[in-house]
């Protein structure tokens, strides 16, 4: 016998996934597509820093992060003349 369910964000009757009996929204792209919004949502405020890598916060990580910078300006020629010699190999 085949158990139907109610569609937690259409409300819409549907029947699970055989592999997915624990499945509680129907599989209508607006549904799943809101149903990852959600998860989202959900992970990103139980994981508040996760994106944000880019704000040094020890004084340690904030002098490397400028030495590296200030290195990458310094060398800016020596990442054009690799580029080029990567794109001639590519294409010779
Ligand atoms: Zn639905």
């Amino acid at each position: 016998m085949i158990e139907k369910k109610i569609c937690k964000i259409c409300s819409k009757e549907f029947v699970p996934d055989k592999y997915h009996p624990r499945q509680r929204v129907c599989s209508s792209k607006e549904c799943q597509n809101a149903r990852q919004m959600k998860n989202q949502r959900v992970w990103r405020s139980n994981n508040p820093n996760y994106f944000k890598y880019k704000d040094k916060k020890t004084p340690w990580e904030l002098r490397r992060y400028n030495y590296l910078k200030k290195w990458r300006q310094d060398h800016r020629g020596y990442f054009k003349s690799y580029r080029k010699k990567i794109k001639k190999q590519k294409f010779a």
